[in-house]
Order: C-alpha cells, then sequence, then structure tokens
C-alpha cells in the first residue's frame, strides 16, 4: 500500500528551555517522527518527558533549538507561515476552564470561522455539522459555564472542527474530567478521525485511551523510546511499567495470569479480548 504524505515531518528536533543558563533543560532530544495525514496517534510518556513540549512544536506554540519541524511542508521557524500552520493544526489543552471565550455555545464555536472571515450562512453550516459530530447539537443555546467538562472539552473540539483544521492535537484532553466526560470525548475524537479522516495527535496517560489509537508513540526523557501499534507497544509490558507506565487494564490482568501458569497470548489488549481467551 501507499503511504500517504507525511502531514508532520521532525528532523532531529531538540528543545532547550531557558537556553544558555544553568538551568537549561534539553526537554525535547533530536526527535525524529514522521506523522501521516489522517494517522490517530496516541502520545504516552511519564510527567516531565517531553509531550507538552513536543505538541507545542506541531502549531508552532515552540520552535525547535535546533532541528527542523515541517508541518504540511511548512518550516515552523519560518514565522510568515504561522497564520497558515495555525488554519491547519488545532489545539485542545487540559483545563476545559481556559478555552471557552463567548457567552453562547454556538458563539465559541463560530468564533474561529468568523476570524477567517467565512461568509456567516456558511458558518451556521459548519456550527450545526460540529455540535452534530461531537453530540452537542441540543446545547446550542446554552452558557459555557453551565456544561460538564467532557461537553466543556467537546466545545473546544467543536471550534477546531468548524474552522475545519486537518489536525487536532490533544494535549490531555480528558486529566480533569471523570470517567463519563473522558469517554464522551474519546468518542467524539474517534468519530471524527474515521468520519472525516482529520489527523489526530492525543497525549494521554490513561492506557485504555491510547488503544484507540492507529499508532502510540512513547517518550521518555525528550526522546522516542517506542513508535508502534498499541498491540505491539502494550505487548512489552515490563518495558512500558519500567517507564513509568500503566498497563491497559486487560493487558495487565493477562500478564500477571501469565505469570500464574496461565497459557495466553502475549498480546492481549481489550477486555473482550481476555474473556474470549478466558473462556476457551
Ligand atoms: P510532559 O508534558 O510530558 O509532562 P513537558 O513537555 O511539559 O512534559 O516538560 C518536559 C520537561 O521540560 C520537564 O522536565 C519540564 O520541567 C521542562 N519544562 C517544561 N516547560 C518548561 C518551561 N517553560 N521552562 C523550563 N522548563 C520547562
Ligand atoms: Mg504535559
Amino acid at each position: 500500500m501507499m503511504q500517504s504524505k507525511p502531514f508532520f515531518s521532525l528532523d532531529r528536533v531538540s528543545h532547550i528551555y531557558q537556553s544558555g543558563d544553568d538551568e537549561e533543560h534539553e526537554a525535547l532530544s533530536r526527535i525524529t517522527l514522521s506523522i501521516p495525514s489522517g494517522e490517530f496517534v496516541a502520545v504516552l510518556g511519564a510527567n516531565g518527558s517531553g509531550k507538552s513540549t513536543l505538541a507545542r512544536h506541531l502549531n508552532a506554540l515552540l520552535l525547535p533549538t535546533s532541528g527542523q519541524c515541517l508541518v504540511d511542508g511548512m518550516d515552523t521557524r519560518n514565522e510568515s507561515l504561522h497564520w497558515q500552520i495555525r488554519q491547519k493544526v488545532s489545539m485542545v489543552f487540559q483545563n476545559p476552564d481556559n478555552q471557552l471565550i463567548a457567552a453562547v455555545v454556538e458563539d465559541d464555536v463560530a468564533f474561529g470561522p468568523e476570524n477567517l472571515g467565512v461568509p456567516s450562512e456558511e458558518i451556521r453550516k459548519r456550527v450545526r455539522d460540529a455540535l452534530n459530530l461531537v453530540g452537542m447539537s441540543t446545547h446550542a443555546g446554552d452558557a459555557p459555564h453551565l456544561l460538564s467538562g467532557g461537553q466543556k472539552q467537546r466545545i473546544a473540539i467543536a471550534g477546531a472542527i468548524a474552522m475545519r483544521t486537518e489536525c487536532i492535537v490533544l494535549d490531555e484532553p480528558t486529566a480533569m474530567l471523570d470517567p463519563r466526560g473522558r469517554a464522551e470525548v474519546l468518542s467524539a475524537v474517534k468519530k471524527l478521525h474515521e468520519e472525516q479522516r482529520t489527523t489526530i495527535v492525543y497525549i494521554t496517560h490513561f492506557m485504555e485511551e491510547a488503544i484507540a489509537a492507529d499508532r502510540i508513540i512513547l517518550m521518555d526523557k525528550g526522546k522516542v523510546v517506542m513508535d508502534g501499534t498499541p498491540r505491539n507497544v502494550f505487548s512489552k509490558p515490563e518495558y512500558v511499567r519500567s517507564l513509568g507506565l500503566d498497563l491497559p487494564l486487560a493487558a495487565d490482568l493477562a500478564q500477571r495470569l501469565r505469570i500464574g501458569g496461565e497459557d495466553l497470548p502475549q498480546d492481549i489488549l481489550t477486555d473482550e479480548e481476555l474473556v474470549h481467551c478466558l473462556s476457551r
């Protein structure tokens, strides 16, 4: 099969905060990475491993100290391209309360396309479609501050959808949510990926969320230390644990059962697979 063209292409990207003084800290260390258009990538790593720093390079909020970061072929070091880059890549952050600006949900979703000068008829259509995709149509007229965290994050995602960005980078969007809010956000992201082939970069510390991705990038101390399918990554349970990360519940249980002498495959990922193997 032909590989689709890379949307992100990073070549030996390093990022040093406070370059030059004693506090100097290399948060990213020679990262070389390519993410094709339409891929759903989860990024995992312990606190401080460089995930947020990496995310901020993807829409030119941070620039490489050395190396090159291309977004759809555009070099982030070229400031005259930043506006264009940010039309293609939007960010959703951890705290749902800091992201919504308007007093009414539909105005918030309309904010991005309005700034782009999209005609008002077209904006109304985009807002409707975006709210529909994230399952928030019935809240179009609500005040954002009355919504739950999961609903607010879905409004933030709808804002990106209405902008028609080709990629959404989500930096621990579910970290402050309850289980229900987490499930709502993940299902909106999956739907966006499946229905519109939006490129997704999804940073999380919830392993069950990472299984939904096509690919997992594991980071440790500013480096990419593993890059593969969820099945591939979680079939190395000892290694994943050594980085300070958990395993998906089913993979964890399967490993313990194997240690206890149970004959189970190495690459169990989901509850369904575990149940299936155990009930044979
Ligand atoms: P993660 O998102 O994986 O927790 P970050 O990218 O936030 O990791 O941080 C990577 C490293 O860079 C950490 O050691 C962190 O302390 C450091 N760091 C992050 N932001 C700054 C900053 N603004 N100034 C100095 N160091 C920073
Ligand atoms: Mg972070």
